[in-house]
């Protein structure tokens, strides 16, 4: 874990960095927070997307009416001074705002947040066999978020709840991950992770309206297909297109390119990881780790 974390505005001792048992996320899951991750390449360490991410962080207070009271260029610097300050190169980076210490009504006088980031070590978060073997998935019994009630736009902590009856139903039962359908029957996504079936060459993913979280590794991948002269289609999937696909892979900052090799332990294509897949994963890991041409500005290093 980080030995420093970045709390209100300095850097402090990870065991400095603490909350009340009052504070109002921890009751009503008002919270919002990132999930970014950092590499090594060539030129030092390098922060994927860093704006885009805290970017989002900001759009996810915004919609809960929660102030975050320090500028983008202040929390940006705040992560690139955690994974320096704690020595690391490769690191999976936390930040967070929340509500603290504004009393127990649902509609506290203050919206304003407590802000922290912390940077600490983590490898392949489903498993470091997973980015080549695949993973057995399952359809969960829980459905995604209904429209109109969270919005799965903000990366709220609220939100978190269905993610953790997703996948803990799905690990209990021998499975890697969970995929939620949405309340139409539809897909969705999974716990953590963005959904990509391939048919006949053409890429598919389930559009905002299904009620997903817009990831940026998503966005990232429909990129990296269409620049390879892949037709990418934000499209409604049913569930039973991921019995018949040819390949199936979910994206995630934490997850990166997972492919899927069982659904229902019904086998996804040949059960292995495609050849699409193959291609895209190591264009992915080939732009994070600074090893091709960096065309989007997207990676943020620390150094500057
Ligand atoms: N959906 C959910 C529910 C997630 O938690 C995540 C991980 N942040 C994603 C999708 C993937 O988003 P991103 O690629 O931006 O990490």
């Amino acid at each position: 874990m980080s030995d420093l974390i970045w709390f209100n505005g300095k850097m402090v001792p990870a065991e400095q960095a603490t909350t009340s048992v009052l504070s109002h996320a921890l009751h009503y899951g008002s919270s919002v927070f990132e999930g970014v991750r950092a590499y090594d390449t060539p030129k030092g360490p390098a922060i994927f997307r860093l704006t885009d991410h805290i970017q989002r962080l900001y759009d996810s207070a915004k919609i809960y009416r929660m102030e975050i009271p320090y500028t983008l260029e202040e929390i940006t610097q705040a992560c690139k001074d955690a994974v320096k300050e704690n020595g690391l190169t490769n690191a999976y980076l936390r930040p967070f705002a929340y509500l603290g210490n504004v009393g127990l009504g649902l509609n506290p006088k203050s919206h304003l947040a407590e802000v922290s980031v912390a940077a600490m070590q983590w490898g392949a978060y489903l498993g470091d066999e997973s980015l080549e073997n695949g993973v057995d998935v399952c359809i969960s019994s829980w459905n995604r978020l209904a429209p109109n009630t969270m919005p799965t736009a903000a990366k709220a902590g609220g939100n978190y709840l269905s993610s953790q009856l997703i996948s803990g139903e799905a690990k209990r039962n021998g499975y890697v991950e969970g995929i939620a359908l949405d309340t139409n029957g539809n897909l969705s996504e999974g716990a953590g992770e963005n959904l990509f079936v391939i048919k006949k060459g053409i890429l598919y993913t389930p559009p905002t309206t299904a009620c997903i979280l817009p990831g940026l590794t998503r966005d990232t991948l429909m990129t990296l297909a269409q620049e390879r002269g892949y037709e990418v289609r934000e499209e409604s999937i049913a569930r039973e297109a991921l019995y018949l696909a040819d390949e199936f892979f979910m994206t995630g900052t934490a997850a990166e390119v997972v492919p899927v090799g069982s659904v229902d332990r019904i086998k996804v294509g040949n059960g292995k990881r495609g050849p699409i897949t193959k291609e895209l994963q190591q264009a992915y890991f080939d732009l994070v780790k600074g090893k091709s041409e960096d065309k989007h500005g997207w990676l943020e290093y620390i150094n500057e």
